[in-house]
């Protein structure tokens, strides 16, 4: 044990678990490859402006979880919170969207940054693999989204996660009702803090999580009953199309999200086994967004998943990922001129493809095959003096525990043509 610890909220990333780390990014990435988003990275700090405008003044995000600060030459930079604002800052600075192909269509995948009270599936630094089709207003776009994830989740083998579907209107038809919630609110028993926010964002009232504040929204004016035609319209044909490629989703009126910009569509995902930090990704429409931090009109979709959430999932079904195999051969040397000689051939085996490790630090017979039963490995290739006096290495069948003599010449091939 060092001096240090991994920082509060933090965690480290070990193997063996590493790798489900990776098969849930893959398996995230896999389908927005295939449906023809880019693969976009972003710095892990921006101008903290950037976040305020393009995320909200009001957002718990910005007023309580942003870790901020200024750099020695005098710049206000934070470090990301999220990915949206960031990836729409450099699509319009490289002027992605003034080629003519719109909608510009990226993902993304990393480290994000909040301040929050660490608890289970609740950290201060992890990971989101996102998504977003930036500059087009089409229902199918908000669509392929929810598939997309809904596919992704699924490959993964994950079941018991539920999607909810709302729509948060526009910039017609949301003042309207944003007044009569408020309105609503303002006859209700809630504390100062509470009261404020429906001054500034009401909307963000319904998502409290406090069951004084829950039981008292009940009869709480619903969006879906102020929602403009445009809008109505706009979110049936996603829900049609949602529910035409089979996916399963819940309407759920009383779903906003913890960010200002979002418009229309918005989504989550949920999921039943996760206790209170039941989200495991969502997204929406933020046809606002471009505008407010000082790009032209470019209405855009997207969504995030977390990383770290979704391997708690996976871990609350049960779920055992299918991982790559790491370690197929584990080469053991005995002496001096073998280990010159079976180095030589583990070279060759992974330039052939074949996974291959070797016992380093001079370990003898018995400590080496422990080594190579431990790396998980199908074969051990076992060579020593007189071995090599006779052009042959041992090749041991871990599972089997079979061993044959086979020429050193053909050791490559014939590890090669067994593990296909
Ligand atoms: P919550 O309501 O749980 O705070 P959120 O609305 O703040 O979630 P988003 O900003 O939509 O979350 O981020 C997308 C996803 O990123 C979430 O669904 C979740 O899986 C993950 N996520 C967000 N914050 C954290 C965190 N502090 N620790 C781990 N994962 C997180
Ligand atoms: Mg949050």
């Amino acid at each position: 044990m060092s001096t240090f610890k991994a920082p509060k909220g933090t965690y480290d990333l070990l193997p063996p678990e590493s790798a489900k780390y990776l098969a849930v990014r893959e398996a995230i990435a896999a389908p927005l490859r295939g449906s023809g988003y880019g693969y976009i990275e972003t710095p892990g700090f921006e101008n903290v402006e950037l976040f305020a405008r393009g995320v909200g003044e009001s957002t718990d995000i910005v007023t309580k979880e942003m870790y901020a600060f200024e750099t020695k030459g005098g710049d206000r930079l934070a470090l990301r919170p999220e990915g949206t604002a960031s990836v729409l800052r450099a699509a319009l600075e490289a002027n992605l969207h003034k080629a003519g192909n719109l909608p510009v269509k990226l993902w993304y995948s990393g480290s994000y940054y909040r301040y929050e009270r660490p608890q289970k599936g609740r950290y201060r630094h992890f990971s989101q693999v996102g998504a977003e089709a930036i500059g087009a207003e089409d229902p199918a776009l908000d669509a392929e989204l929810i598939i997309l994830a809904d596919q992704a989740y699924r490959s993964l083998g994950l079941q018991n996660f539920r999607i909810l579907l709302n729509s948060l209107g526009d910039k017609e038809c949301r003042p309207v009702y944003r007044e009569a919630l408020q309105n609503f609110l303002r006859g209700l028993d809630l504390d100062e803090d509470t009261l404020r926010r429906a001054e500034i964002n009401p909307l963000r009232v319904l998502d409290d999580k406090r069951e004084s504040v829950q039981k008292q929204l009940g009869d709480a004016p619903l969006l879906r009953d102020y929602l403009c035609d445009a809008c109505k319209a706009y979110h049936e044909e996603v829900r049609e199309l949602v529910t035409a490629a089979g996916v399963v989703f819940e309407d759920d009126p009383k779903l906003v999200r913890g960010l200002d910009y979002y418009t229309r569509t918005t989504f989550e995902f949920v999921h039943d086994g996760l206790g209170s930090q039941s989200a495991v990704g969502g997204g929406g429409r933020y046809d606002g967004l471009s505008e407010m931090i000082g790009g032209p009109a470019l209405p855009s979709v997207g969504w995030a998943l977390g990383v770290d959430r979704t391997v708690l999932a996976l871990e609350a079904e049960g779920v055992e990922l299918e991982l790559p195999v790491t370690t197929s051969v584990f080469a053991v040397p005995l002496g001096d001129e073998a280990r010159r000689v079976l180095f030589a051939k583990v070279t060759e085996l992974r330039k052939n493809g074949v996974a291959a490790d070797f016992s380093y630090g001079g370990k003898g017979l018995k400590a080496a095959m422990k080594a190579a039963n431990r790396s998980g490995a199908r074969y051990a290739l076992i060579l020593g003096e007189r071995d090599i006096e006779q052009g042959l290495v041992q090749l041991k069948d871990l599972e089997s525990g079979e061993q044959t003599a086979v020429g050193l010449n053909e050791i490559v091939a014939e590890l090669e043509s067994r593990l296909g």
